[in-house]
């Protein structure tokens, strides 16, 4: 719908239905935390003189439109407005129709959610949608905005449902953008100079562009003089009674001949300079903490920082923080913010991914670079030897903070809970750095007493004539404590690694071994114990007896098997079932067949290699030798060797192809037991 007005069309949007939606969250909901809608339009001020200056790097005409990139407050006592205006990118007439209200982005369902679930309002720039948080304050807002491309437009709306857009004829702004806030009659306080400066300082005190307040000031101004007109600062009235009466005098005298005024005076409200600069001696766990809140856009103290500096051939400032919380996955990664890079105090990018690798993607922080050139583009920029020797010295001190955080328990246990995953990544992608990345993987194991271990501590308390590192992986920690592949470990007290992670098999895989111990899974065919030479000798005379029941069992499992083994690694169970050194698992097979629920195909390729092992002590396994011995094709040993087969089958992690089959055997069994 368009109107006119003084000739110019006012074009009526409706707000997508969840931004309409939101906005009336944000109106209506009670929440006494409002000034958090400065932070938020401060940071999209911020990020608009990001983007600028960026383009401005490799196409420095785009400055010609204003070359100071500042933010400036503006309170307005008498409009009851309250003007934060940036020399940003600005907004296109499109701009801001799509991006002030028609198009949602995910972030604002999830959002609404995490409200919904207890999340704070002020946690709102985490999900994409800050800009909304002026209506926490604000009955309207006018965003006027001038991009390089585009005429001056005036984006206006008093919520209900709708805004509109407009070619603007008001005081041109060069460049950028000024939103408007016409503020609610309860939140007058944000016209007061001195709440804005705590407002400001409390959450944006780093940002890195100049805010500039005006503060109004009541002035003296001398009328005796009319050519000499000098004007006093006062910012507050002096009191009468603090004046003795000659003072009083001369204050009287001079009165007669002045008039009061109002001027407005700018002061910087942000003169820091960057944390990162300063020396690590002189920066508090609080600076620290604030400077990582407004970077991160976090509500949450960080969990961990390093602040370093490289210097000699390479020179380059940086401070790297650990979250305490994994960033909320619904994000877009394309969006994802990572450590910011600066280049000599210039800010030139936050979406630089690889400035680390991704499985450091959760570090946040900054880089200042002495050496890169300010003007490349980013794809030559990450080609550059100094940008990947940076790159190389980040990895290292990312893992230096992660094994100092190890030293810390509690701490680590939060870290671990949160990015294990990560570290396992790493272990996949980051060759390089397996020994350090595998003195930070912790499990469970069956002597942890339900804390989790370091593959050091497990090596330290090996017994002593154990040389290799055991692991099972199965679906639970349940599963894998029952399972009958542990029996004998568990019974000699081998301690035994449990996995439960997807990726934790293959991740190990990858590792070989730690401190010169190979790792050994459980789950494959011919598991090493520490044996004596008697043991040994005692275990083959027993395979020579088995020999023709493996033959017989072979015959009637082939080819669901490769191999009939006799194993000593079975207690009270008669058999179980394992697979090759090599390729698949009972564990990975089901994590397949899960993947393969969604992508057709995969199962095609998933052929799992079994053997059986038999429990020579066992004594179902000396009935099935007997009747092995007097007639290896015996019709009933056949019956019973598929039950076992596939009762070992679930006992040792697998599932089974057809169900149905093996209940019905089981049936028949309690039938046979009853008589019937
Ligand atoms: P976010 O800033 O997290 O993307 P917002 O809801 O705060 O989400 O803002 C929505 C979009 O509006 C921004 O992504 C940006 O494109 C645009 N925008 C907001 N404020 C400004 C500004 N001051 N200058 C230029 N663009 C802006």
């Amino acid at each position: 719908m368009a109107t006119s007005l003084e000739g110019d069309e006012v074009e009526v949007f409706a707000f997508q239905a969840e931004i309409a939606q939101l906005m009336s969250l944000i109106i209506n909901t009670f929440y006494s935390n409002k000034e958090i809608f400065l932070r938020e339009l401060i940071s999209n001020a911020s990020d608009a003189l990001d983007r600028i200056r960026y383009e401005s790097l490799t196409d420095p005409s785009k400055l010609d439109s204003g070359r100071d990139l500042k933010i400036t407050l503006i309170p307005n006592k008498h409009d009851r407005t309250l003007t934060i205006v940036d020399t940003g990118i600005g907004m296109t007439k499109a701009d801001l129709v799509n991006n002030l209200g028609t198009i949602a982005k995910s972030g604002t369902k999830a959002f609404m959610e995490a409200l919904q679930d207890g999340a704070d309002i002020s946690m709102i720039g985490q999900f994409g949608v800050g800009f909304y948080s002026a209506y926490l304050v604000a009955e309207k807002v006018t965003v006027i905005s001038k991009h390089n491309d585009d005429e001056q437009y005036a984006w206006e709306s008093s919520a209900g449902g709708s805004f509109t857009v407009r070619l603007d004829h008001g005081e041109p702004l060069g460049r950028g953008t000024k939103v408007i806030l016409f503020l609610k009659e309860d939140h007058l306080e944000y016209l007061e100079y001195r709440l804005l400066k705590v407002v400001v300082n409390k959450h944006s005190q780093f940002i890195g562009y100049p805010i500039t307040l005006f503060v109004e000031y009541e002035c003296q101004k001398e009328v005796c003089d009319e050519d000499e007109v000098k004007e006093v600062k006062s910012e507050a009235e002096p009191k009468a009674e603090d004046m003795g009466s000659e003072e009083e005098k001369r204050k009287h005298d001079q009165e007669k001949r002045t008039t009061k005024e109002k001027v407005i005076v700018p002061e910087e409200l942000n003169k820091a300079k960057p944390i990162w600069t300063r020396n690590t001696d002189d920066i508090t766990n609080e600076e620290y903490g604030a400077f990582y809140k407004s970077l991160a856009n976090d509500w949450e103290d960080h969990l961990a920082v390093k602040h370093f500096a490289v210097e000699g051939q390479l020179e380059f400032r940086a401070l790297l923080y650990i979250p305490r919380r994994a960033p909320l996955d619904l994000f877009d990664n394309r969006q994802r913010k990572n450590i910011k890079l600066y280049v000599r105090r210039v800010f030139i990018m936050d979406n630089c991914e690889d400035l680390v690798p991704e499985y450091l993607s959760f570090i946040q922080g900054v880089v200042d670079s002495e050496d890169l050139p300010l003007n490349i583009s980013r794809e030559r920029l990450q080609q550059t030897r100094i940008f990947k020797a940076i790159r190389k010295h980040l990895v290292k001190k990312c893992l230096e903070l992660f094994a100092e955080l190890a030293e810390d328990k509690e701490k680590y246990m939060v870290f671990y809970e949160q990015f294990s995953r990560n570290v396992k990544f790493g272990i996949h992608d980051d060759t390089q750095n397996h020994k350090k990345l595998s003195e930070l993987l912790r499990y469970y194991t069956s002597a942890s007493m339900g804390e989790m271990v370091s593959l050091k501590d497990y090596c330290a308390r090996m017994k002593e004539n154990q040389t290799l590192i055991y692991y099972l992986a199965g679906a639970s920690l349940e599963q894998i404590v029952n399972s009958v592949l542990v029996e004998r470990l568990l019974k000699s007290g081998l301690e035994v690694i449990y996995m439960t992670e997807p990726m934790d098999e293959y991740c190990i895989q990858q590792l070989k071994t730690f401190e010169g111990k190979a790792y050994s899974s459980v789950a494959r065919v011919g598991l090493e114990l520490p044996e004596t030479e008697e043991e040994k000798a005692t275990l083959e005379k027993k395979k020579a007896k088995l020999e023709k029941l493996c033959r017989a069992i072979k015959k009637r499992l082939e080819p669901r098997i490769e191999e009939v083994v006799v194993s000593n690694r079975l207690v009270t169970s008669p058999c179980c079932i394992v697979t090759a050194s090599h390729g698949w698992t009972a564990n990975m097979e089901r994590i397949l067949k899960v993947q393969a629920l969604e992508s057709s195909g995969i199962m095609d390729y998933v052929s799992t290699r079994k053997y059986m092992e038999i429990n020579p002590d066992d004594d179902i396994i000396e009935i099935l030798r007997q009747k092995a011995e007097a007639d290896e094709n015996d019709k009933g040993l056949g019956d019973l060797v598929i039950l076992l087969y596939d009762t070992a089958l679930l006992s040792s992690g697998f599932t089974l192809e057809n169900p149905q089959i093996h209940v019905n055997r089981i049936y028949k069994i309690i039938r046979y037991g009853l008589g019937k």
